[in-house]
């Protein structure tokens, strides 16, 4: 029997990148999956190239996450339709390179990232674990945060614009739900993966890196990550992995 039979995972940014890796490894791993992203033609090419016997577990959603009443409606149609969802692997995000912060014109950059970011975390890790909570269930949220999230990467021109802030307010968000979680007597379990470099569309000039033979994590490391601290026992909580390619700094 595997491990996670009859287990309801929902992954957010699922329609490619890490989200869609985690999807399926998730799949894998014997949970169910509902798989949220806007570009529903994409979460659907993803369940047509999974192994046949992995289809019927996994569920592709419509759901843009900085839309806080379809966020609601969402989870609300999860509980229906599943009972509601053991874990919340929290993964999607945008980022912009190049664009300061300091100059004009960029609010839509900023505000988009703040929605994306940061706002869509608290709709989703609100819904996911008030239904945790009411269920009685030890649940677990695990957020990808990132590197950026712990410090300022030094750039020599064109910055990240708000997205490290971003992740900041993501890495203190997650302490704090840590407080409240346990503090309402609950045992869901919250963790914050934080990568550096990852191979995906995220990333602007992936061509360029290759050509100057800079290292990336694979969207394979971070969902090894995230299956590991899924995969502690009740009485152990991964609170923080951050993992880089080898040779960062
Ligand atoms: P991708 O660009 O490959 O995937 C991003 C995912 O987020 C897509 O599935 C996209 O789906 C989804 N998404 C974006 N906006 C919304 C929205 N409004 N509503 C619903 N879904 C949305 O990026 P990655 O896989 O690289 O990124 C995943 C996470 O990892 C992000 O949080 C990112 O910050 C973090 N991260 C990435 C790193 C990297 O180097 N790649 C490094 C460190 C952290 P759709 O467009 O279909 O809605």
């Amino acid at each position: 029997m595997e491990r996670w039979q009859d287990k309801v995972a929902v992954v957010t940014g699922a329609s490619c990148g890490i989200g869609a890796v985690t999807a399926a490894k998730l799949l894998q791993n014997g949970f169910s999956v509902v798989a949220l992203a806007r570009r529903e033609e994409r979460l659907l090419e993803n369940q047509e190239a999974l192994p046949e016997n992995l289809r019927s577990r996994y569920h592709p959603k419509k759901c843009d996450v900085t839309d806080e009443k379809a966020v609601k409606k969402t989870f609300a149609w999860i509980e229906d339709r599943f009972g509601g969802a053991d874990v919340l692997v929290n993964n999607a995000g945008v980022m912009t390179v190049g664009v300061d912060l300091s100059s004009p014109d960029n609010t839509d950059i900023m505000r988009n990232t703040i929605e994306t970011n940061v706002m869509s975390v608290v709709y989703c890790v609100r819904e996911a674990f008030n239904s945790m909570k009411k269920r009685n269930v030890d649940g677990h949220i695990v957020i990808i945060n990132s590197e950026l999230g712990h410090k300022v990467p030094m750039m020599t021109s064109g910055s990240m614009n708000i997205y490290p802030a971003s992740k900041f307010a993501v890495t203190a968000m997650i302490e704090t739900y840590r407080q409240e979680f346990a503090n309402a007597g609950t045992k869901v379990k919250i963790t914050s993966i934080s990568p550096g470099g990852v191979e995906t569309e995220l990333v602007p000039n992936l061509g360029l890196y290759r050509e100057a033979g800079l290292a990336l994590l694979y969207p394979e490391d971070v969902t090894n990550a995230i299956l590991y601290a899924l995969g502690t026992p009740p009485h152990v909580q991964v609170h923080e992995l951050i993992i880089k390619p080898m040779g960062a700094k």
